[in-house]
């Protein structure tokens, strides 16, 4: 066999490669394994897991010196190693943030890291580049936000936040005893950009929320005065657009209104709800977050998209790019042309996987139309929960239902039960759920109260579902309540 025109000879057999015949058979079983996993899905629990000492016995070995045979490598990571966690795309996977990748956006990943894209600047990635572009400028229409705004796709909310606290220190002169402000139910991604970008942990304001979870604009206003009086420098507000314990949205009109008069970027942390804009419904909950200096959104959440994709918008670009770009030498065959945008120039990371195309490649295939319906399900699944907990003698609701999410706890209605006693019984429901039912739950505390939290987003969750997993809380919360009564 002779050898290409280029490069060399290429008929010996190279170490880190495999024949086209293995990589097509290699391929074709992880898809094969990822389709029966999906068939197989709503069958079984939305979790499983294993305690350390039983993995890692199996796990905890030196790499083999010589290589094994791939398929062999494919169905041990399948049997051994993947199953063993959280299956967040299950139709009753309830807890923490779910999500529910679409098959495209799968596929997109493994194409993006087949054709060994770096998005990182135009040199390296134009046709990447442009579908960035692309996908944010969706973005930026279905916020409301005005031409001018751009953006990044970033590893998802937590990178979003930092790379908007830079900007905004960045843009506010990178002052001296700077203090950022956001209310008690920002998540802690927010909290943690601010520690980033060096505020001083005391130097965060913690503004109190209130019945509804909203942040309290007189307290804003009273902290951010009061901070200016004693020479610090309110550099970032954040507001909640759907807060993770309870999908509450801060009240952002009066946010835009009181940042825009003081001076004072304002963030809006939409990495839970930001989604929610394609829908009418959501557009209207949301408004006023166009008003916002920049919005930190999750494709991996509430748009079906394989970890990670997170999204940062900002509505003034130049703010952006003013903040991180540097032009190192190393770079300097990157500059193509002025209307070129390099990506790396928007945020902490240089090299960067392509994921747009997830987004790009599942809203081709399935259209707007079919996001659209799969959002509305999650917030009217949502609402018919709530509904459910509202009507059920058994159940207390606690929080207005907001966005897919929906806190309630076991409190019957027709009998005096203490406080410890409840926070007791609602631990025990949790931990039934946990162990003994297929859907996955979590807690958060609302108030200082202990409280029953599903979060309802996959477009695979139908009502029964959301139903039957309600009514084994009622009967968990019956039995535990019992065994309370009963005599010691
Ligand atoms: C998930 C989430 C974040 C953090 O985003 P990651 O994608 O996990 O980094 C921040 N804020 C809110 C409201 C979230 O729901």
């Amino acid at each position: 066999m002779t050898s290409s025109s280029r490069g060399g000879d290429r008929s010996q057999p190279r170490d880190l490669a495999m024949a086209p015949d293995e990589m097509l058979d290699l391929a074709r079983r992880a898809a094969e394994l990822l389709v029966e996993r999906d068939g197989n899905l709503a069958a079984g629990d939305a979790w499983d897991g294993e305690f350390g000492e039983g993995l890692a016995p199996l796990l905890m070995e030196e790499p083999p010196e010589g290589g094994r045979p791939a398929q062999e490598v494919l169905e041990r990571a399948a049997r051994e190693i993947l199953p063993y966690a959280a299956r967040l795309d299950h139709p009753r996977s309830f807890g923490f943030i779910p999500t529910s990748p679409t098959w495209p956006g799968v596929v997109a990943d493994f194409m993006a890291a087949g054709y060994t894209i770096n998005g990182a600047t135009w040199l390296t990635a134009s046709g990447p580049s442009q579908v960035e572009l692309a996908v944010i400028d969706w973005f930026r229409r279905w916020l409301g936000y005005p031409e001018g705004a751009v953006g990044l796709f970033t590893s998802g909310g937590s990178a979003a936040s930092v790379d908007a606290f830079v900007a905004a220190r960045e843009a506010a002169g990178h002052p001296e005893r700077a203090t950022v402000y956001m209310s008690d139910q920002t998540h802690i991604a927010v909290r943690r950009a601010a520690m980033v970008i060096g505020v001083r942990p005391e130097c965060t304001r913690i503004v109190p929320s209130d019945q509804d979870f909203r942040l309290d604009m007189e307290a804003l206003r009273r902290a951010v005065a009061e901070d200016r009086a004693a020479g610090f420098h309110p550099i970032v507000v954040s507001a909640n657009a759907g807060a993770g314990s309870t999908g509450a949205i801060d009240p952002l009109e009066a946010m835009a209104d009181y940042c825009e008069s003081e001076g004072i970027w304002l963030h809006a942390d939409a990495a839970y709800g930001g989604f929610a804009a394609v829908t009418e419904e959501g557009r209207g909950l949301l408004r006023g977050i166009e008003r916002a200096d920049s919005i930190g959104l999750d494709p991996h959440k509430w748009f079906f998209q394989p970890y990670e994709a997170g999204c940062l918008l900002v509505r003034d670009g130049s703010k952006l790019e003013d903040a991180f770009a540097i032009r190192p030498d190393i770079l300097q065959d990157t500059i193509w042309g002025a209307n070129h945008p390099n990506f790396t120039d928007r945020g902490l990371q240089i090299s960067r996987s392509f994921r747009a195309l997830k987004v790009w490649m599942s809203v081709q295939v399935f259209g707007m139309a079919a996001f659209r319906r799969a959002i509305s399900k999650g917030v009217e699944l949502a609402a018919r929960a709530q509904e459910h907990v509202l009507s059920s003698p058994l159940l207390e609701h606690l929080s207005p239902g907001s966005l897919g999410v929906v806190c309630f706890r076991v409190n019957p209605a027709d009998a005096e039960v203490d406080e410890t006693t409840l926070e007791r019984v609602n631990r025990t429901v949790l931990a039934r759920v946990f162990w003994e039912d297929p859907a996955l739950m979590s807690s958060t505390v609302l108030k200082g109260t202990f409280a029953l939290r599903l979060c309802i987003l996959n477009h695979t969750t139908a009502w029964d579902d959301v139903r039957e997993t309600l009514e084994t809380i009622e009967r968990f919360g019956r039995e535990a309540l019992a065994a309370e009564a009963a005599p010691q």
